[in-house]
């Protein structure tokens, strides 16, 4: 049997028809897009033309759309790069959350050297951040708050409107880590009222190793990575032209058939849900659910397992069974994988250290199907029981 793979968040295979239309830049037209003569020139157009397309599903300017390696590379440019601005200007602080991505988290910290000083605004139990919370710890001194569009783990959604409100009101700037939400929620720059927004091609059927950063016109910002003269000198380094058509054409299917999608993706839940209700009533909960003011997306579940008189179990232990028996999860960030550590987002939401222990997060891509499904929920249940039962 081949392997039911649950593990979107983490990455998704790339489209065919993406690849499709990524490969004549692997061979016919693989020349420098910068060089002037005409290979180079056609080159230039794929790239102009997928700068196009995105900036236009993203409700911006071309000139606002820089090529990057991916999130992690957009994201901490984003923050290095307006911190290193605002900072001569007296504006020492990074507000975020303690439930980014660690693409975020890490260069926050990282940045303590050169006189940061991040601050970690309140999460709510459901896994979001409130408006409010961030007013209280938002001011004059707040060079950029970054907060993330939908998270990875859970699957939660912030008011990203609202929030960057509250941080414009300070004159800081507002970055958000969209890699979860775009293709999946309407993400446009103006609605969301954002300076910088961060995306990446290989969570939504693209290539691995290209993303982009928004950087709104007029925002003060430095490059993170310095080199020739590409992306009008904020971006250094020969563009990757294929991967550059591979994420223009990802992200154009995926806007295309996002409402289709995104129901496919509620059958799916229901289902699965549906299925551990059958055989797991009582044995798990979802972690950050009850708050039906927070909205979530479909395709990201994260699950608490334990007895019906409360004893967890071995997230690590339940992955590695649900893996012999074919069905691929996560225990949260797969950056982390590897380490026996506790998920940070599950924490930073107050969740207890055992609780997030004895989770997994189940995420669904839009090539599932129903019957994967019903057996993904029936062998969770039969592992998480015969685990449960081995262990009193
Ligand atoms: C995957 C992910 C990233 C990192 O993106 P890469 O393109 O893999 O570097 C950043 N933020 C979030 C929320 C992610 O899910």
């Amino acid at each position: 049997m081949e392997p039911i793979y649950l593990d979107h968040a983490a990455t998704t295979p790339l489209d065919p028809e993406v690849f499709e239309a990524m490969i004549p830049y692997f061979t016919d037209a693989s020349a420098n897009a910068n060089s002037a003569h005409q290979l180079g020139r056609r080159a230039k157009v794929a790239v102009e033309d997928a700068r196009e397309s995105i900036a236009s599903i993203l409700g911006a300017e071309p000139s606002e759309i820089i090529f990057t390696s991916g999130g992690t590379e957009s994201d901490n440019a984003a923050i290095r790069g307006v911190f290193e601005t605002a900072h001569r200007k007296g504006r020492s602080q990074i507000v975020t959350s303690a439930i980014e991505h660690h693409a975020v988290i890490h260069p926050a910290e990282c940045l303590k050297l050169a006189g940061a000083k991040p601050v970690y605004v309140e999460v709510s139990p459901a896994g979001s951040v409130l408006p409010e919370a961030l007013a209280n710890v938002c001011g004059k001194q707040t060079a950029i708050v970054s907060l993330m569009h939908v998270n990875n783990e859970v699957g939660t959604v912030n008011p990203i409107a609202e929030l960057a409100d509250i941080a414009h009101q300070q004159g800081a700037y507002f970055h958000t880590d969209a890699v979860q939400s775009v293709g999946k929620l309407p993400v446009n720059v103006k609605d969301l009222n954002v300076d910088f927004l961060s995306l990446s091609a290989h969570k939504l059927n693209g290539p691995k190793g290209i993303g982009v950063l928004f950087a709104k016109n007029g925002s003060p910002w430095i490059p993170l990575i310095h080199g020739g003269s590409q992306e009008k000198r904020r971006r250094g380094g020969t563009l990757n032209v294929p991967a550059i058509v591979g994420l223009a054409a990802a992200m154009t299917k995926a806007e295309h058939q996002r409402e289709a999608r995104m129901a496919h993706y509620q059958g799916c839940r229901a289902q699965l849900l549906e299925t551990l209700d059958q055989h797991l009533n009582g044995y798990y909960a979802i972690n950050g659910d009850g708050d039906s003011d927070v909205s979530r997306v479909p395709h990201i579940l994260n699950l608490c397992f334990h007895s019906p008189e409360g004893q967890t179990l071995d997230g690590e232990m339940l992955l590695l069974n649900l893996d012999i028996e074919n069905v691929c999860v996560s225990n949260g960030s797969a950056c982390t994988s590897g380490a026996l550590e506790p998920s940070h987002v599950l924490l930073g939401m107050g969740i207890p250290t055992d609780q997030a222990m004895s989770s997994i997060r189940i995420s669904i891509g839009h090539s599932n199907t129903l019957d994967e499904m019903t057996h993904a929920a029936k062998t969770i249940s039969n592992v998480v029981k015969r685990m449960l039962s081995l262990s009193t």
